[in-house]
């Protein structure tokens, strides 16, 4: 291992973890003048990479269910007239991309809002009242968006990338309480799925307003409907302030021209420098209920006259996300996403009890990865197993390790080496090992710990068993 490393990036943790392909990897017979394969800025996830997607996918589609959102599909292309109604291609045509086909011109979303209000449309049409407010749909969406090719970054500045997207129809009347529960859910996800504190120490809100005599010109809409949803907000950050203690700031004129909104803005320390890493975001539209023409409908319908459309995202692009993350946790992921979850280290000897170790640690593999769990066998030997951890910790990051060598078969128990997400260090426990099946046992019971966050998230632990010994 050499000593005098540089600081790794995101990238590097990426690739040692097996989430995406290097961009300038070179793919065998192809060759390298394919170099950039899946195109510039366009990530492509490796298998541990679809491992870690898929499980968040579920677990965010649970999560947002449960919490009264309705989990939508949309497609990735749309005729150019859904943006042309949006907007979008008005105000946003530098951004997309455009295709023409049969003389059509299609476009590839940029955004997911248009169908999701869409969506508003084709089920209030078809069950009127029936449809309760708030309206929530929400959706893992994959957008596209042009970026010139200088700025594009590892997963940090993409041109294809993935939002953790919602869209709120909501009463003016219930909007606060909608904002709430927006931060609640914020913080749900970031404590009990990625073990990151949101409280007063880490977060502060970031109100951006309009100015309020350039209304009508560069900010959209109407007086008192900025002014209704600006002092929702500040209500919402009040509350927000008074129950937790953070702060917030207002940025006047720094608003979209089509709305207020609050970022979430953490601060971390990376490499002894605060940055800032902006969280999740709940921003305002009186832009496409104007197009949408939503306003007269859900009046018609439900009598109502007030009615705000929240975007909010909480993650915001999940490349950018991961990529951030990987960084600020030294690419340390949550074991219930982590593509190696347990590695199971039998510690051969050169001795005749070599065999022995072998059979417990093959049935100890066998039985967690009959549990659902990403178990693989990394062997080791005992003068080179200080080496093999290191490589370990290196690179994969398993964040529990189980150690099988003479004195653990001799005295029955297992050595386990578990990543404690709240210390950020490990922990050594011993559990025993009468049988195979109950030094399985033991070992559930300890890596239980890990998995109590997103029990709370999503009332389960989602499992994606899978073969992925070929990593170690
Ligand atoms: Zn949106």
């Amino acid at each position: 291992m050499e000593e005098n490393r540089r600081e790794k990036t995101h990238m590097d943790y990426a690739y040692e973890l097996d989430l995406v392909v290097k961009p300038d990897s070179q793919v065998p017979v192809i060759g390298r003048e394919f170099g950039h394969y899946s195109g510039a800025g366009i990530p492509l996830f490796s298998l541990g990479g679809g491992i870690y997607r898929s499980l968040l996918n579920y677990i965010l589609v649970k999560f947002h269910t449960l919490r009264g959102y309705y989990p939508v599909e949309t497609p990735i292309l749309a005729s150019s007239s859904l943006f042309r109604l949006s907007g979008h291609l008005e105000f946003y045509k530098k951004n997309m991309f455009l295709l023409d086909i049969e003389g059509h011109e299609y476009a590839i979303k940029p955004m997911n809002c248009p169908y999701h209000i869409l969506l508003f449309l084709h089920e209030l049409a078809r069950y009127r009242s029936r449809v309760s407010l708030p309206f929530k749909t929400f959706e893992v969406g994959r957008v596209h968006r042009y970026e010139p090719s200088g700025s594009l970054y590892g997963l940090l500045r993409v041109r294809a990338f993935t939002q953790d997207d919602a869209h709120i129809i909501t009463p003016s009347s219930m909007a606060l309480q909608s904002i709430l529960s927006v931060f609640t859910e914020m913080k749900d996800l970031y404590e009990n799925l990625y073990h990151m504190h949101v409280n007063s120490e880490t977060v502060r809100l970031r109100l951006s307003f309009s100015e309020h005599a350039l209304i009508g010109e560069e900010f959209m809409g109407d007086k008192d409907e900025w002014i209704e949803a600006e002092e929702t907000l500040v209500k919402a950050a009040e509350e927000i302030k008074k129950a937790q203690g953070i702060e917030y700031t207002i940025e006047e004129g720094e608003a979209a021209f089509y709305g207020p909104k609050i970022d979430v803005v953490m601060t971390i320390e990376e490499a002894g420098v605060s940055k800032e890493w902006q969280i999740g975001t709940i921003q305002f539209d009186f832009n496409l209920p104007r197009r949408f023409r939503l306003y007269e409908l859900v009046n018609e319908i439900y009598g109502i006259e007030g009615l705000f459309i929240i975007h909010r995202a909480l993650q915001g692009s999940l490349e950018r996300f991961l990529g951030v993350f990987l960084e600020y946790s030294k690419g340390r992921l949550p074991f219930v996403l982590s593509p190696l979850q347990i590695a199971v280290i039998p510690i051969k000897t050169g001795e005749e009890v070599d065999e022995a170790i072998a059979q417990v640690s093959r049935s100890i593999t066998e039985g967690l990865i009959a549990s659902g769990y990403r178990a693989a066998e990394v062997e080791a030997h005992k003068t080179g197993l200080s080496g093999t951890v290191r490589r370990l910790e290196y690179t994969l990051k398993p964040p529990v390790q189980v150690y099988i060598g003479a004195k653990e078969v001799a005295r029955g128990y297992l050595s386990l080496r578990i990543f404690d997400y709240h210390a950020r260090s490990h922990r050594n426990v011993k559990v025993g090992l009468s049988t195979p099946e109950e030094g399985v046992k033991g070992v559930l019971e300890e890596i239980s710990v890990l998995e109590d966050g997103v029990r709370r998230l999503v009332g389960e632990v989602p499992k994606l068993p899978a073969d992925m010994s070929f990593l170690t």
